[in-house]
């Protein structure tokens, strides 16, 4: 038997959950061709993996590649990570579809996301050729964000649909799901789509259904309503009959005892019931978020760049102070020594820099820093981004070892080069998979090895419907990922987050080398998968 690629003597942990058997996997092609003893078999490029974790290239389930992938074609911090697919179109956002109700919005966070790049797309079809034509270092399956789709229909408007907007915003999911989208995403925490109330939601999720699509959902709050509102979107998916995923779905401070719990047991009752329902979670105590989601919904009746102009009105700012109990609750409460400044169009000096930091430097107290800053950020007041320790190590020990629960990023493609590297402010760009293999597999052993690996691979290909990959098994895509497990370790840090891992050797991506002995080899193998 004559191979492309044959990798010998590797612990193949095939993506199962089972454990590690020692075998060599041969690729030929973009293909897995055969997987055992081949020791009579040659190949074309034999690699070593004695020692060495041989495992389906890793999927994440939950990321915003979508926002730099135009800037980072390469995906160089995906595949430095064992990445080889991700989901992306995720809590309601994404780039397409386009009309003139949102171009402008929308080429903005383009530009902003993606230095350098223009929006030159209208449809979801003509931006996932926009996608293709350049080529992509890995695979991208990609998702209509109710964001998008309700302002390509309302403009920027927050509050409810009509029924004829509605019935708009139907045709266009419907098309990008015809167009190549995988899924549809909600955010019902942000601007705008926590306006939409249920007959829009159940309108979405039938259109989802129809075409046995998935629903992903970034629940309207995880505080005191934590558990009504993963209630509402179930029951909604339920009626629908929607295969459901729920994003990052950890307990926030401020959330009741139980909680969380509550939201699990739910989901097993719903799946008792035979709705198709699990969640994730990231891998780090600490999370992104979007500042404006903290402010009240009356303030945004005209649009974002009317709200980010009444913060400057004294009398509108003190009803706002009082009026931020949502969201990140450490803003009402004032905890600002957990909250830093992420990405803005305009306070990029302050970028990383904690509120107590921020306050200090422009003498104010730390609540009108914060609105001073999204003032500041005009028509661009939804976008401004912060980070902020969201949960406790024993709470994301709980949901890393949950049945239910997938490990993903909730981060975006960057490379340690470039204007994107110094737009990274979280590790989980660079170093969420050695995160978990490092540190929560080998040190703290809060799961074994092939469990974790499950939770990123096998596991999300199966929810996703990313049929041919997440397992090694002749006849799948070839998408490998080679690791050591005794040295994997996160070299990401808040402080420098632009820093790729220690142990992952060698990547694959439809059968391409993508990284070779811990070195990007500027391969395009990636593609962009659809239903
Ligand atoms: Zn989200």
């Amino acid at each position: 038997m004559t191979l492309d690629v044959l990798i010998r003597g590797g612990r193949v942990v095939d993506g199962t959950g089972s454990p590690w058997v020692r075998a060599d996997v041969g690729i030929t092609g973009d293909r897995i061709t055969a997987i055992g003893n081949l020791s009579g078999a040659s190949a074309t490029r034999e690699i070593d993996a004695t020692g060495l974790i041989v495992a389906p290239g890793f999927i994440d389930c939950h990321s915003h590649s979508d926002w730099s992938l135009l800037a980072n074609r390469g995906a160089d911090s995906t595949l430095m990570q064992g990445v080889t697919t991700e989901v992306v179109g995720n809590c309601g956002m994404s780039y397409a579809p386009v009309t003139h109700l949102n171009e402008a919005r929308l080429a903005a966070d383009v530009s902003r996301t993606s230095p350098g790049v223009q929006l030159a797309w209208h449809s979801f079809a003509d931006y996932l050729e926009t996608v293709r034509s350049g080529g992509i270092g890995a695979n991208f399956a990609f998702q209509a964000g109710h964001a998008a789709i309700r302002s390509a229909v309302m403009g920027s408007g927050e509050r409810p649909a009509t029924p004829d907007e509605i019935a708009g915003m139907e045709r266009h999911l419907a098309q990008a799901l015809e167009e190549g989208a995988i899924g549809f995403s909600t955010g019902l925490e942000f601007v705008p789509g926590r306006a939409a109330l249920r007959d829009e939601l159940l309108a979405m999720a039938k259109v989802v259904a129809r075409y046995d699509r998935i629903h992903t959902c970034h629940q309207r709050t995880r505080n005191e309503e934590f558990g009504a509102s993963v209630d509402e979107i179930v029951g909604i998916c339920e009626e629908a009959g929607t295969r459901l995923q729920i994003s990052h779905n950890n307990k926030r401070r401020g959330a009741p005892d139980g909680a969380w719990e509550g939201t699990m047991e739910a989901q097993d009752s719903a799946r008792g019931r035979g709705v198709d329902v699990a969640c994730d979670t990231t891998s780090y105590i600490a999370g992104l978020g979007l500042m404006a989601a903290v402010l009240p919904p009356w303030l945004f009746d005209a649009g974002p760049a009317i709200a980010a102009e009444r913060l400057a009105d004294p009398t509108i700012r003190e009803r706002v102070k009082g009026d931020l109990n949502r969201y990140w609750l450490m803003v009402a409460r004032g905890e600002w020594d957990i909250l830093w400044l992420g990405r803005t169009s305009n306070s990029m000096h302050l970028f990383g820099k904690s509120f107590v930091d921020i306050a200090d430097t422009m003498r104010r107290q730390p609540i009108d820093a914060y609105l001073d800053i999204l003032q500041a950020e005009g028509a661009g007041i939804a976008d401004a981004g912060m980070f902020g320790e969201v949960k406790t190590h024993d709470h994301l020990r709980e949901l890393v070892q949950h049945p239910l629960v997938a490990i993903e990023a909730d981060a975006w493609t960057a490379s340690a080069d470039g204007p994107l590297a110094a737009m990274v402010n979280h590790p989980a760009s660079f170093g969420w998979t050695a995160r978990v293999l490092g540190d929560y597999v080998r040190e703290r052993r809060w799961l074994r090895l092939e469990e974790a690996v499950r939770k990123f691979t096998a596991m999300p290909a199966a929810k996703f419907g990313l049929r041919d990959r997440g397992l090694l098994r002749p006849g799948l895509a070839a998408d490998v990922t080679i690791f050591d497990a005794a040295t994997i370790t996160d070299r990401a840090s808040f402080e420098t987050p632009a820093v790729y891992p220690d142990g992952i050797s060698h990547v694959f991506v439809n059968g391409v080398a993508a990284v070779t002995n811990g070195r990007l080899t500027s391969s395009r193998s990636g593609s962009v998968l659809t239903a």
